[in-house]
């Protein structure tokens, strides 16, 4: 049966993740995926994550049943209150909505196909470039994607004039997708009054947002300040989509925690348009997983976790901050030519660097042969393989 099926190509970053695997150095650093890492170099189990299971053991009223397709209504309370604000007109007219996905891409993926069913333009303009997964989910749905400007090589910052441009000559009726703050993967944030901007081009052309939020909270360490432009469109009254993930906010990655919202315009159309997601979600997986919700909404209940969870926001964004800091000090101290600071002002985990593809790869040939030096040098001048990095680098400084 399968002797035809040709192999897959790697995904791009899964791909380099594995090159970086087969490295032994041990000063091998992954930077490849978007996952939380502590100064020691290990994935970080947030303190309020352990408490809340913690909890939840010991509750007595905890069970495995069957929830349905909606997943767990807490978690879409309280997910829908962290991204619109408690007193937004969209919680206070019942305009949203939302159910359980399957963390971001898993809620993404619900949106695209109720959108292929229930919306007549199947366009999607999505930002140049964006994340990898984005094409696959929406072209699966049956979207033909546009890019719009948004990266801008020469600045390595956004190219606004260009973004507000190419969507102003969007067919009306298309769907926006906007990464709501930390842009994966160039990093690159529009300004609060560039919001404004592309607002007022979506409501012209008369888009449909959908925003992606993966990272809220974790970008800035606020809450509030990443959830602006998500806000700032809701408060103006439009219909859109968001679909939020709690992987890296909350460091649930495995945990699978996430929802989608449908902002719908009044209350009537609201159970009309989830008993649809509801369509989409049975033959899928019918009921979404309950162990990561359960871990959110014990947080968000608890006023005691809950501030401990704005604490550890605050640590995780700040470690992100400063690790920008020292390598756009490196590079400085190293004296590498060209202009750094886009380092700085890119936000969140992912930095658009401006390298080319060629200077990348040649950067990972000069580590491969690093490393097979540094081995190399070990076996002859020690005999047993072990590394001396600072014997090694004194004598070798001269080469590197
Ligand atoms: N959207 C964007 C822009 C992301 O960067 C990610 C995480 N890489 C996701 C969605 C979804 O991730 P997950 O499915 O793990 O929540």
């Amino acid at each position: 049966f399968w002797s035809d099926v040709p192999q897959a190509p790697l995904d791009p970053i899964i791909g380099v993740w594995a090159d970086g695997r087969a490295d032994t150095d041990p000063r091998t650093l992954n930077l490849t995926a978007g996952a939380y890492r502590t100064e020691e170099g290990k994935p970080y189990l947030l303190e309020a994550v352990r408490r809340a299971e913690r909890m939840l053991l010991d509750d007595p009223t905890q069970h495995k049943e069957y929830r349905g397709m909606k997943g767990d209504p807490e978690l879409c309370r309280v997910s829908a209150q962290m991204a619109f604000g408690e007193e937004s007109d969209v919680l206070l007219r019942h305009r949203n909505a939302t159910v359980q996905g399957i963390s971001g891409t898993g809620s993404l993926m619900v949106g695209a196909h109720f959108l292929s069913h229930h919306q007549s333009v199947k366009l999607l303009l999505v930002s140049s470039p964006t994340w990898a997964n984005h094409h696959s989910i929406f072209s699966g749905a049956g979207f033909k994607l546009q890019p719009y400007r948004y990266y801008s090589p020469a600045t390595h910052l956004l190219d606004y004039e260009g973004m507000i441009e190419d969507l102003s000559a969007a067919p009306e009726g298309a769907v926006v997708l906007l990464h709501a703050c930390a842009h994966n993967p160039t990093g690159v944030d529009p300004s609060l009054e560039q919001w404004h901007g592309v607002l007022r081009v979506v409501r012209q052309r008369r888009l449909l947002p959908f925003f992606d939020s993966a990272y809220q909270g974790f970008a800035s360490g606020s809450l509030e300040q990443d959830a602006a432009a998500i806000r700032l469109f809701a408060d103006a009254g439009l219909e859109m989509l968001l679909a939020q993930s709690y992987a890296k906010n909350m460091g649930l990655y495995n945990e699978r925690a996430g929802a989608l919202t449908v902002v719908c315009a009044d209350a009537e159309a609201v159970k009309r348009v989830e008993s649809q997601l509801h369509e989409v979600i049975r033959p899928i997986y019918s009921d979404p997983p309950a162990h990561g919700a359960a871990i959110v909404t014990t947080i968000m209940k608890s006023p005691e976790l809950y501030g401990l969870w704005k604490e550890e926001l605050v640590v995780m964004s700040s470690r992100v901050a400063l690790m920008r800091q020292h390598l756009y000090q490196a590079l400085v101290d190293l004296a590498v030519p060209g202009d750094w600071t886009h380092i700085l002002k890119q936000i969140g985990m992912f930095s658009y660097t401006g390298l080319t593809k060629e200077q990348a790869v040649e950067i990972v040939n000069q580590a491969k042969s690093f490393t097979k030096r540094i081995f190399e040098w070990t076996d002859t001048s020690s005999g047993k393989g072990a590394i001396d990095q600072e014997q090694f680098f004194k004598a070798t400084s001269a080469q590197y």
